[in-house]
């Protein structure tokens, strides 16, 4: 998650080698793509003499596992449920759909859509596998992103984006405020207008999915001892999107907003994720809902707040549901698991799309 550290149990690599491997032994082929170093993403191709390919993602980095109250990586099975860092969050889904390609391969002949299996690096903090994937040609109909959904298709999401903001002072001696420029009162101002801002947003239009749109200031630093009349403040600025926002929709009323404020400046934002949204009708969703609802006896189809890879897909007109085994509630705690029972089942709904 953007900490910089290195070594094998740091990165994708070892993850991605440990599927490539699982993929060429059940002949499918597969090549790793090299996002950044150590980081790769796998992409896995299925070729039905279908008209349509239907492209199965997941991601392969987890959060970190700093604060975990049980072994992160030996995984356990208790009361149906195994427990481990990343087994809800998105390794369940990941299994999941490569069960599933595996059973539908079993009987030849039964492949309703050429299958490209994605599996990426980086979701969890700056989407570059997603990204890259796109810009090295992606292509595919549909695609589902396995998150952990309860079974349910999420067919919008809110986008993210992310920016810091600077004030600059001038430092002086505390006991002599009037000779400084004291740069945390110049960020309260911007802070202030931000709040407003905010509440706006809160209170302005609504998607019928999503509801509103939101702005939290998350970051804050600044000054360098009380004795010293701070010269310089920084924030850092998150901003969740709807489907039709855009970062340059974002960032100039931001502009707008503080241009008559003195000191400030404001960063090229660092991470910058579309929101999606898969039309109701789209035959895409229509094909998961009528596997979900075979399977299931009913579906669910709804927004979610969190945003995905889903975004990176949608935005290049690949309609991408996310949809998945598990409970976001489970993902990124302290003693995650995944539901084996749901898992289960996710492997036959996927079963059943790609084969009815
Ligand atoms: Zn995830």
């Amino acid at each position: 998650m953007g900490r910089g550290r290195t070594g094998p149990e740091y990165s994708e690599q070892s993850l991605a080698e440990f599927v490539r491997a699982f993929l060429t032994k059940n002949s499918i082929d597969s090549e790793l793509q090299q996002v950044l170093p150590g980081r790769p993403n796998v992409l896995g191709h299925v070729d039905a003499h279908a008209s349509q390919t239907l492209m199965l993602e997941a991601h392969l980095d987890t959060v970190h596992a700093d604060s975990m109250t049980i072994e992160p990586f030996t995984p356990v099975v208790r009361n149906g449920r195994l427990f481990g860092r990343g087994s809800c969050d998105t390794k369940g889904s990941m299994a999941a759909f490569l069960q599933a390609v595996i059973h539908a391969l079993k009987t030849p002949g039964r492949l309703r859509y050429n299958i490209l299996l994605l599996f990426v690096s980086d979701e969890e903090y700056r989407f570059t596998g997603a990204q890259h994937a796109v810009k090295k040609g992606l292509k595919a109909d549909f695609g589902i992103a396995g998150e952990p959904t309860q079974l349910k298709i999420v067919r919008a999401h809110k986008g993210v984006t992310r920016w810091k903001m600077m004030t600059k002072g001038i430092a002086a001696h505390s006991a002599y405020p009037e000779r400084g420029k004291n740069a945390i009162y110049a960020m309260s101002n911007v802070i202030n207008r931000l709040d407003k801002y905010a509440a706006e947003l809160y209170s302005g239009s609504r998607h019928p999915v999503l509801g509103a749109p939101s702005l939290s200031v998350g970051v804050i630093e600044g000054g360098q001892a009380v004795n010293v009349v701070p010269d310089r403040c920084s924030i850092e600025v998150d901003r969740r999107t709807l489907p039709d926002e855009t970062m340059h929709s974002v960032i100039g009323p931001i502009r707008a907003l503080l241009q008559d404020l003195p000191d400030w400046e404001m960063k090229e934002p660092h991470l910058s994720v579309a929101g999606m949204e898969v039309p109701e009708h789209a035959p895409a969703l229509e094909a998961l809902a009528g596997s979900i609802k075979a399977m299931q006896g009913g579906v669910t189809i709804e927004g979610a707040p969190y945003a995905t890879d889903a975004g990176v897909y949608n935005a290049v007109g690949i309609p991408t549901v996310v949809f998945g085994p598990g409970d976001i509630a489970q993902a990124h705690t302290e003693a995650e698991f995944i539901d084996l029972r749901q898992l289960d089942q996710a492997v036959a709904i996927i079963e059943r799309l790609l084969t009815t």
